[in-house]
């Protein structure tokens, strides 16, 4: 190429360049990029943590105005600290190289217990704030920056306030999954105060506690109306014959899933269950990052996957694990404990992949347990007839409300500067 074709050629993509800049959503960090190829460096300066019940905040500030939000559920005790460790990795950076930062931090800290644990809840809380930064840099919700919109609602799930019939408040709770649209419940039928056990510690299931199981399930099978699909967890306490028999007496009852009979971590004995049963077997709360995800895969030892979004790695770490899933035609059903922060960034991710089945939704009871979800965020109540709509608004979306949200922290719990 001449001198002279090559600065015409420049000057065409130059042309082709600003017009794509100068479209409609991207932000001014963009447009005002000092060559057409090149936007100006976004910068981060500050991250700061909150704790608001079982939920780790974090918020991740910029050199021109843009901060990010991002949550962490249930490993996070001693996260806080684990997070401020890392400011020699963020502060400075550029955001927008989301992976690029994760996997540093990651691959950083593989003496320091990074394959799990608060280490990867922590880094979940900080790579879902880079996201919402990535966002509103471009102008564009999450879900487009994760390879864009499958479809525009998510459904989700009741967890159930109820799950037998000699409490004086079942009707009320069944009436209420009813009534707010769900097309899917889940109740917990492992009773550590069962009178019918025998030892405080072993959980093998004696015939008196099977049956006692099975009867949750069927008072709440014949009171929720057909279409609405009913989900069981075992919280993995149970030993392989007690899995095994409960998965094959649930049959009848044609679930959604049963879930974690056995904890995940022996995949050999998660896959003995599933290849004695026709009831679809879930696990994967407590799996961590790809590594985690991977034997249970191919082994084919599930039939559904359950990554928590907040916890596992973050919104690209669950969209991995997803993609790694539907080469095996296994859905994802992320387990979720979230506030409408978390659960919106999820339901991008879940927006965006193929393989979508349902996600978790804990916030129905208690009564002030559901005023907290309505008041979270300053959209109001994210949650319409059993659906999320994915927002269109730039990164997650939702917005803290600061006020209300304080209000709901536990004594002593830590608030972003404060
Ligand atoms: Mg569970």
């Amino acid at each position: 190429m001449s001198q002279l074709d090559r600065r015409r050629f420049l000057q065409s993509a130059a042309g082709a360049a600003a017009g794509l800049f100068s479209l409609e959503g991207l932000s001014a960090a963009i447009q005002t990029a000092t060559t057409p190829y090149q936007r100006p460096r976004l910068k981060i300066t500050k991250v700061s943590t909150a704790v608001v019940g079982g939920s780790l905040h974090t918020r991740i500030y910029t050199d021109q105005g843009i901060f990010g939000q991002g949550e962490a559920v249930d490993a996070i005790s001693g996260a806080v600290p684990i997070i401020e460790s890392w400011r020699g990795y963020l502060i400075g950076q550029d955001p927008l190289n989301v992976d690029a930062i994760w996997e540093r931090i990651r691959t950083s800290g593989i003496f320091a217990g990074a394959q799990g644990g608060q280490y990867i809840t922590a880094l979940t809380a900080v790579e879902i704030a880079l996201w919402d930064i990535a966002g509103k840099a471009t102008g564009l919700p999450i879900y487009q920056l994760l390879g864009g919109k499958m479809r525009d609602r998510v459904r989700m799930y009741c967890d159930s306030g109820t799950n037998n019939r000699k409490d004086p408040n079942a009707q009320k709770f069944i009436n209420q999954i009813i009534e707010m649209g769900f097309t899917a419940a889940k109740i917990d039928i492992d009773d550590a105060a069962d009178p019918a056990r025998f030892d405080r510690v072993n959980w093998t299931a004696n015939n008196q506690e099977i049956d006692n199981m099975i009867d949750k399930v069927a008072f709440m099978r014949e009171a929720l109306p057909k279409h609405i699909e009913l989900a069981v967890d075992m919280h993995g306490r149970f030993d392989l014959g007690t899995g095994k028999r409960m998965a094959k007496a649930l049959e009848p009852f044609r679930l959604l899933w049963l879930e974690e009979p056995v904890p995940p971590d022996n995949v050999d004995a998660m896959r003995d269950i599933r290849e004695s049963t026709n009831t679809p077997i879930c696990a994967g709360e407590n799996i961590f990052l790809r590594h985690g995800f991977r034997r249970l895969l191919e082994t084919f030892a599930v039939d559904i996957i359950m990554p928590d979004i907040q916890k596992c790695g973050g919104l690209l770490e669950g969209r991995k694990i997803a993609d790694m899933a539907h080469t095996y035609y296994i859905p994802m059903a992320p387990h979720a404990q979230a506030s409408p922060i978390g659960t919106m960034a999820t339901c991008h991710m879940m927006a965006a992949i193929p393989n979508a089945l349902v996600v978790e939704w804990h916030w129905g009871h208690p009564a002030s347990r559901h005023e907290q979800w309505k008041n979270y965020v300053k959209e109001g109540d994210i949650l319409q007839k059993g659906y999320i709509y994915v927002t269109d608004k730039p990164g997650i979306g939702v917005e803290m409300n600061d006020e209300a949200v304080r209000k709901m922290q536990r004594p002593g719990q830590k608030w972003f500067d404060t």
